[in-house]
């Protein structure tokens, strides 16, 4: 039997998801498409306490955002559902019941106040305690209990966990596609609970039996999963289960390159690490997201892409569509490393897609800012606008700044441009250079440009002594794209009324 590639992402619902998380998927999401495979989505709710109202809606409307939905998982299934840990709870008995009756699994009555004080007595000695092949022989579990009252005690209703045994003292070696192999000594991995008397697996229980019974063929998630790798393949050999291929995925570092991005980082330095904003359902907090920062999905996209994989020695490509990533994605080029965040880079990428998005469109979204502002002007002339301030924009929400000009006259004027530029001769000159315009016919900004210049240079005077003023009136202040452009754009009525508002008001 050929399998085919099935990969999964299984988030926690625990709160909004984290670009990491939302890196985790798009690799996932790369692979299984590369590989003509399915992307599964599978909600990992078994933790109860840690369970956030909307976190699961969140995570699909961010993965529907970027661009990339899953295949199967809740409301899609494809046979092998259900998709929600906490609505598979009878699957997971059965193969807990297995491990214990081919003895690789326990009952444990340890309460948690026996646990602490065993550790406390451990820590006065100075050493760490763990569940393990040194301490189970002397602890409250099955292991030392006959059949009938471990039964009894069952019966009587008294609280226990099921815990893992790992064989003794065994050399494993772990495949990792990123890492290579790596040595594991079975003694090192402790008793973990398995399974809880509330009737839920832990983690590590759901998840194996979920990928196993999910057909899962390759396990690609965090690093900080890395250490669960060896008891993660231990329980796929208690129950003879061929293992899936893993791979564990760098960190994602603060742009200082010291430790893992935080919420917090991007709170302090003024960037969102969520895509989408996210309003704690508890607090009321709000956390900022890509999406409504005015980010295009294929620039959140292409800047997580990069943060742990490149496509190879001799590319120098940066700029990847979807198509091209699915073309080009290998799991054998992700890095070990960690990769450094860079914000100026998020908006590079957000820059360069903004250049790419049609005029047709921008002009359609910004039609609905001018609405707002109840400004009604022609599509043709918006998606002029569009045209000549659209190098200059980041985002939609900087168009008004960077063109309303075009729309309304300055009403004041910027305190400082107009100290520079208006002197006691200005309005002298600005009167005389209205004249000259008024007479220009062919209202076009090369003949508008040719025209004023000329006339400049007859008076012998300054470029800067006309041109600076001329901006100062049209504009209110120091910026914009060419004044002869915005002449024409507005027209020789509105620009002649600009002048003279100008020598007016800053007579
Ligand atoms: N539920 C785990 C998480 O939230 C999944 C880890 C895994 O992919 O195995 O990260």
């Amino acid at each position: 039997m050929t399998s085919k590639v099935r990969v999964r992402f299984a988030p926690s619902p625990t709160g909004p998801l984290h670009i990491g998380g939302l890196r985790t998927a798009l690799y996932n999401y790369l692979f299984a498409k590369k590989n003509g495979g399915d992307f599964i989505l599978r909600i990992e709710d078994t933790d109860q306490k840690r369970f956030v109202e909307g976190a699961e809606e969140y995570i699909i409307e961010a993965l529907n955002w970027s661009g990339i939905p899953f295949d199967e998982g809740p409301g899609k299934d494809k046979g092998f559902g259900p998709y929600h840990q906490s609505a598979r709870k009878e699957i997971y008995k059965t193969y807990v019941n297995q491990l214990l009756d081919s003895g690789q699994a326990y009952y444990a009555f340890d309460t948690a106040e026996e646990l602490a004080e065993i550790r406390n007595e451990f820590e006065k000695e100075g050493k760490t305690f763990s569940y393990n092949w040194e301490t189970r022989e002397k602890l409250n579990n099955s292991l030392h209990l006959s059949e009938e009252e471990v039964k009894q005690r069952l019966e009587k209703g008294e609280k226990y966990v099921i815990r893992f045994m790992p064989p003794r003292n065994e050399e494993l070696i772990l495949e990792d596609i990123v890492r290579g192999k790596i040595k594991v000594n079975t003694d090192v991995i402790d008793d973990k609970v398995l399974y809880k008397s509330d009737g839920l697996p832990t983690y590590h229980m759901a998840n194996i039996i979920d990928d196993h019974l999910m057909e899962i063929t390759h396990v690609i998630r965090g690093e900080e999963w890395l250490p669960s790798l060896g008891l993660h393949v231990l329980l796929y050999k208690a129950l003879n289960w061929k293992t899936p291929q893993f791979a564990h995925l760098p960190l994602i570092l603060k742009p200082t390159g010291k430790g893992k991005l935080s919420k917090r980082d991007g709170d302090k330095l003024g960037f969102p690490v969520f895509p989408l904003e996210w309003k704690d359902p508890k607090t009321g907090e709000i956390a900022s997201g890509y999406r409504e920062s005015g980010y295009f999905p294929e620039a959140v996209i292409n800047m997580l892409v990069l943060l742990g994989w490149n496509p190879g020695k001799g590319s120098e490509q940066e700029i990847f569509n979807l198509e091209e990533l699915i073309e080009q994605f290998s799991l054998e080029k992700v890095s070990k490393a960690g990769a450094r965040f860079d914000f100026d880079k998020t908006k590079w990428f957000q820059h360069h897609y903004m250049q790419q998005t049609s005029d047709a469109f921008l002009t359609k979204e910004f039609m609905k800012i001018l609405a707002e502002k109840e400004i009604n002007t022609s599509a043709d002339y918006v998606e002029k606008v569009v045209k000549s301030i659209k190098e200059r924009a980041n985002f939609l929400s900087d168009f008004w700044d960077l063109s309303s000009f075009y729309f309304q006259a300055p009403q004041e004027f910027d305190k400082k441009s107009a100290k520079k530029a208006w002197k006691t001769d200005t309005a002298e000159i600005m009167k005389e250079v209205k004249t000259v315009i008024a007479e220009i016919e062919d209202f076009k900004q090369n003949n508008l440009e040719e025209k004023v210049k000329t006339w400049i240079k007859s008076q012998e005077i300054g470029f800067g002594k006309v041109m600076s003023p001329l901006r100062l009136c049209l504009v209110g202040k120091m910026m914009g794209p060419d004044i002869f452009e915005i002449m024409e754009m507005i027209g020789k009525e509105d620009t002649l009324n600009r002048i003279d508002f100008a020598i007016q008001t800053l007579a």
